[in-house]
């Protein structure tokens, strides 16, 4: 007999062999059709809930793995690069991902940076704040349209600012342009 027309759990025999998530009529298990990272699609099989949620984690696992090969590639590729802001870049993403409470100190040197790149510029006439707005805090949203110039930026404009009300507050400045205004 088909494996597939018995319940995985108790054994019992199903009269069709379930095409999605199901339910045993007889042990009430929840039955699912899956199959594990590494094997083929075509190995879909019926599971009872235990082994559903152990293959569940494996796909977890699987994807974790997956962002922290993406990440490291990220920061590879922008070492190599040489380029400052894009390697601090790639350190916030990793901090990020490892919930790292150096996440904010990261943050503000990736700021920095991006300020800093419009300092050897004659093209930039000024740098103006702007805000996901209406996420922001008061403070950050006063900020916002702003002007400074690269000096005052990054006396003022580094973010998240010290003593943001919210830690989701997402601001940056950009540079406005000569030929602009
Ligand atoms: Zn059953
Ligand atoms: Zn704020």
């Amino acid at each position: 007999m088909d494996s597939s027309t018995l319940c995985p759990c108790c054994k019992r025999i199903l009269k069709k062999a379930p095409q999605k998530k199901t339910k045993c009529p007889h042990c009430g298990d929840s039955l699912y059709i899956k199959y594990r990272p590494g094997e083929d699609a075509s190995k879909k099989r019926l599971v009872g809930s235990k082994e559903a949620a152990e293959i569940e984690q494996d796909w977890h696992r699987m994807s974790e793995i997956d962002q922290q090969i993406r990440l490291e590639r990220q920061l590879k590729d922008a070492v190599e690069s040489r380029h400052p802001r894009m390697i601090a870049l790639a350190k916030v993403a990793i901090a990020r991902h490892f919930k790292s409470d150096q996440v904010t100190e990261l943050e503000r040197e990736h700021s920095r940076l991006s300020i800093e790149e419009y300092s050897d510029t004659s093209f930039v006439a000024y740098l103006e704040v702007n805000a996901k707005e209406p996420r922001c805090c008061a403070m950050c949203k006063a900020l916002v349209g702003r002007r400074f110039n690269v000096e005052t930026a990054l006396n003022e404009c580094v973010f998240p600012l010290e003593g943001c009300l919210s830690d989701r507050c997402f601001a940056w400045v950009s540079p406005v342009f000569q030929h602009e205004i």
